[in-house]
């Protein structure tokens, strides 16, 4: 079973039919990655979808018999993944779905084992995709992956087994409307929660990439983006906590300064409902 939270973001997407042509599938377990990949190429096929792929249909039987020609699972068992899996992918899809309603699902199961020459040329695909081809990346490793492809993908946090609560009194749009004085008391609360900090700074992320697509404000959230990323290559190493918090907030205190009318409350509350 795939996580609650996903399961209603993509019966939303494929009712409204608004696919994107990339996902970036991100998480700690490969194995949920994998299988909710899996998932959602099914069911963006399924000729009966409702609440997921029927697993019955003709295109639903056929991926799950591993012959269907819409439906491409790509993953290599060694350390990296050269340019010619790139050109197998490129060979395989370059003229897209074989009739015009329909989609041809490609996964790239570890997209940071891509070589930094495959990467550049995996964009070229992922900024023009041929008809009706959708792209679902995977990783458990989000900062090891280009940010050119990163910003070409709607990425998302598949959970490994249950959803990971969203603290609603730290929504980015809450931290962004604080003064000084309480971002730098939030700062100091943020850093006795090491092991939810990572998560935090994910969803602000997350959000941030959100609303750059839905605004045209992007700099702002490009910079904010850019804020939180840093702040979580730091926490890979073995960094004093409370300064980083206190710096990644007052980042966003300076980049958001003046900027209060631009933060759309309504949209993260949105997502936060998905
Ligand atoms: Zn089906």
């Amino acid at each position: 079973m795939i996580s609650q939270r996903i399961s209603t973001l993509f019966k939303g997407i494929l009712e409204k039919e608004t696919l994107s042509t990339g996902y970036l599938f991100y998480g700690h377990s490969k194995e949920a990655l994998d299988s909710t990949a899996r998932f959602i190429g099914t069911w963006i096929n399924c000729l009966s979808p409702q609440d997921g792929p029927c697993f019955q249909c003709q295109s639903c039987s056929l991926i799950q018999s591993q012959s269907s020609t819409g439906f491409f699972f790509i993953k290599t068992e060694t350390e990296k993944m050269s340019i010619d899996t790139i050109r197998d992918i490129y060979s395989t899809v370059q003229y897209g779905a074989a009739e015009k309603d329909k989609h041809l699902v490609v996964i790239v199961s570890d997209c940071h084992k891509l070589t930094t020459e495959a990467a550049n040329a995996f964009l070229k695909l992922l900024e023009e995709p041929p008809h009706g081809v959708i792209f679902i990346l995977t990783t458990q490793n989000l900062l090891s992956v280009l940010p050119t492809i990163r910003s070409r993908c709607q990425i998302l946090d598949i959970p490994a087994e249950t959803v990971i609560p969203q603290n609603e009194d730290y929504a980015l749009s809450g931290i962004i409307h604080m003064d000084i004085i309480q971002k730098l008391e939030t700062a100091a609360a943020l850093a006795l929660q090491k092991d939810e900090l990572k998560q935090l700074i994910l969803n602000w992320l997350y959000t941030c990439n959100d609303l750059l697509r839905s605004t045209s404000q992007h700099d702002v959230y490009i910079k904010l983006a850019d804020a939180c990323l840093d702040a979580l290559s730091s926490l890979r190493y073995n960094v004093n906590v409370r300064l980083l918090c206190e710096s990644l907030l007052l980042s966003i205190h300076t980049i958001s300064f003046d900027q209060k009318h631009l933060f759309q409350p309504a949209s993260e509350t949105q997502k936060i409902a998905v």
